[in-house]
């Protein structure tokens, strides 16, 4: 097992693509992987593949329509609309063991191409109600992975306590600040880059940005 390689869950938005510039920094060998499960816009996808190649990273998409077999809702589905959960409750974009999906096939693949670390880029800061994001819940499973496959995985979570402006400015200290915001897709709507600037993934991509702008300028002057 190589030591210095990881395994980067990659989707192709802002979180994942910095966890990819960090990982790179980190590792002496990086590959992505990308889960397709019928998302909303294939160019998801389109993205994750055009930024992977860029990057000169390996990149892996494993076909995982079977969560929208499970799982219909907003994200996968065209004809839900995208809310926000009110009142506690989960939003509509929520694919019930999403992460625990995705990260147990990223550290089978990282098993099968000798790969000890394994990236994601879930984060508790933002939570909105998705179980499997929480720092528990990882720390919980890469035990069970650990015991599953008889390996000493570590899994990275390098975003885990930062709120969005704090990951505009760690893509910013990784040299990948103009990358992130014109490369990306975060959107719900599936506009590249600044997006729609109305949905809750614009909304809250736009905030941290601009209160990271703020601060950063406040530290120019
Ligand atoms: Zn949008």
């Amino acid at each position: 097992m190589e030591k210095n390689k990881a395994v980067v869950v990659f989707s192709g938005g802002q979180d994942s693509t910095t966890c990819l510039f960090w990982a790179l920094e980190k590792f002496d060998e990086v590959e992505a992987i990308t889960f397709d499960y019928n998302q909303r816009h294939q160019q998801e996808i389109e993205v994750a593949k055009a930024i992977a190649t860029e990057l000169n990273v390996k990149h892996t998409v494993l076909d995982m329509s079977l969560l929208n077999q499970l799982a219909p809702n907003a994200l996968t589905r065209n004809d839900i609309e995208v809310n926000e959960g009110e009142d506690g409750s989960l939003p509509s974009t929520f694919v019930p063991g999403r992460n625990l999906m995705f990260l147990s096939f990223a550290s089978i693949m990282a098993k099968q191409i000798g790969a000890k670390h394994i990236v994601t880029g879930v984060c508790e800061t933002d939570f909105s109600g998705y179980p499997d994001c929480r720092d528990v819940f990882v720390k919980s499973l890469n035990v069970t992975l650990n015991l599953s496959m008889d390996e000493a995985f570590v899994i990275h979570t390098p975003l885990m306590w930062l709120d969005k402006a704090e990951t505009w400015e760690l893509a910013d200290n990784l040299g990948a600040f103009s990358f992130v915001r014109e490369k990306t897709l975060t959107c719900y709507h599936g506009f590249h880059a600044d997006g729609c600037g109305e949905c809750p993934a614009c909304k809250l991509r736009r905030n941290g940005l601009e209160s990271y702008l703020a601060k950063r300028e406040g530290a120019d002057l």
